[in-house]
């Protein structure tokens, strides 16, 4: 097996924030984002791909997934265990989740290929023929930009609203004059320090009347009693994110929300993913794939697991301008692989293709 791996700069149409940057002081948000791509090649001549977007929020970056990937020994991948490479990747000293994911990305993109199905069908799953709704989201600014690209996204039907900055009222104000009445789903980014701090700005977003749900009021760090309190009074669903990493946290995030995000790169990829939905799923959780900032080798990856999510926010490739891939069609946020179908694998190809 050859192993070949490239950073990638991502270019973002709007330079991007959310509340983590604003609490680590930094200013202004990012323009660029760099990803790492994956190709794995066999003696056959199959190959796949995968993708690693890092997050400085799990303190990865592009370096973090090279050092891993430099260690790997592509002779111990194969597309014929999957499961069987992802072993040896777990047993290599430190780990990378980015890393881990688009490794796993590449050898299930070369299974399915080789099986001659696209990896929905590969893992035993269905894709809805006439697609899935996916969020838009829109980061923090000043109340005009915010106006503005609500505005530009007027053609998608569902947004979600970073929140988490002092200008919360005027950011929702501003939204709400470009977009009146259209659902919103809010993501604070663990802002809200205290319960009741939490609980104050929940009502005031339950007074707003099409506000979905809340992802992740408080930090992972919080105490699970204070979340069951702030649950238990909550008048909106409440979603896990930064407290949701994989399956191991399911026990907790019962305890302590209403639904959870699971996203690719925090699970380590596809087959990881598909375990931390169907774990929240046994224990009565609603169920949401999120993303980063991602090209369409992620998003594709992460929409073929969208019959086991009752929400789907999976836009990192339409808040880009430089996508060097096409996988995954979004038309007005609905997700959809066309009338053939996804092409075999995660059904990708270069852009220019
Ligand atoms: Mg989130």
């Amino acid at each position: 097996m050859k192993l070949s791996f490239r950073r990638f700069d991502l270019a973002l149409t709007h330079s991007w924030a959310i509340a983590t940057d604003l609490s680590a002081g930094k200013v202004g948000g990012k323009d660029i984002y760099p990803v790492v791509f994956v190709e794995l090649q066999d003696a056959d001549g199959r190959c796949g791909i995968g993708e690693g977007s890092p997050s400085s929020q799990y303190h990865e970056n592009w370096e973090t997934v090279f050092r891993f990937l430099r260690q790997v020994d592509p002779d111990r991948l194969s597309f014929d265990d999957v499961a069987g490479g992802m072993e040896y990747l777990a047993s290599l000293p430190g780990t990378s989740m980015p890393a881990l994911c688009a490794v796993n990305l590449a050898l299930l993109d070369g299974a399915a290929k080789a099986a001659g199905r696209p990896l929905h069908g590969f893992l035993g799953l269905d894709f809805p023929a006439e697609g899935r709704i996916s969020s838009f989201t829109i980061g923090l600014d000043t109340p005009e930009m915010i106006e503005r690209k609500v505005h530009e996204a007027s053609r998608y039907p569902v947004l979600k609203m970073k929140l988490g900055s002092p200008a919360d009222r005027e950011n929702l104000a501003a939204l709400r004059r470009a977009a009146p009445g259209k659902t919103v789903r809010v993501d604070a980014n663990a802002a809200w320090k205290s319960k009741e701090e939490a609980l104050e700005r929940i009502e005031w977003l339950a007074s707003d009347g099409a506000i979905e749900f809340v992802e992740q009021p408080m930090p992972a760090s919080t105490p699970l009693s204070d979340l069951v309190w702030l649950r238990e009074r909550s008048p909106l669903p409440l979603v896990g994110d930064e407290s949701y990493q994989g399956a191991a946290d399911v026990d907790f995030c019962s305890q302590a929300y209403h639904g959870v995000n699971v996203k690719l790169v925090k699970t380590g990829g596809v087959s990881a993913g598909k375990a931390a939905l169907e774990a929240a799923r046994s224990k009565g959780l609603k169920t949401m794939l999120g993303c980063m900032i991602e090209s369409s080798v992620l998003i594709s990856a992460a929409a073929h697991l969208a019959s086991l999510t009752d929400w789907l926010d999976l836009d990192g490739n339409v808040l880009i301008t430089n996508d060097p891939y096409r996988g995954v069609a979004n038309v007005d946020g609905r997700l959809g692989f066309g009338s053939g179908g996804s092409r075999p694998g995660i059904g990708v190809v270069a852009a220019g293709a």
